[in-house]
């Protein structure tokens, strides 16, 4: 990365002023001509603007999962299918809510997500 020419002023140092027709010292690379520091750009861009771009605290949401094999399965089954996402979400925490509070997937449960996720069972051959 060091010694590459800046792609702002090319290498000159220095950008065109475009009210006074002078130069100025190039703000990508301080008047260096080379492309050393990005960092320090950015953060020279940053101080101009609101920052309105703030990176998530914690990235997206932490995909819960299902922790049994009917769960899992199912879970894996549904977020391959070709349901919407916020359907496929809304039903894999169903099947995490029914772990809960069963302990593991019931068939007849699982059946039913089956169903209702439109995916067919696995028929054995
Ligand atoms: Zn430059």
């Amino acid at each position: 990365m060091e010694g590459e020419v800046c792609g702002i002023c090319g290498g000159d140092g220095r950008v065109a002023n475009a009210f006074g027709g002078s130069t100025a010292t190039c703000p990508g690379c301080h008047g260096t001509g080379r492309k050393t520091d990005v960092s320090q750009v950015f953060r020279d861009v940053t101080k101009t603007k609101p920052s309105h771009h703030k990176a998530p605290a914690s990235g997206p949401a932490a995909a819960k999962w299902p922790t049994s094999l009917e769960g899992t399965q199912l879970a894996n089954a549904i977020r391959d299918g070709s349901l919407g996402a916020d359907v496929k979400t809304r039903l894999i925490v169903e099947i995490i809510d029914h772990e809960a509070t069963h302990g593991r997937c019931t068939q007849t449960f699982v059946k039913k997500m089956r169903k209702q996720a439109g995916i067919a069972a696995p028929t054995p051959k």
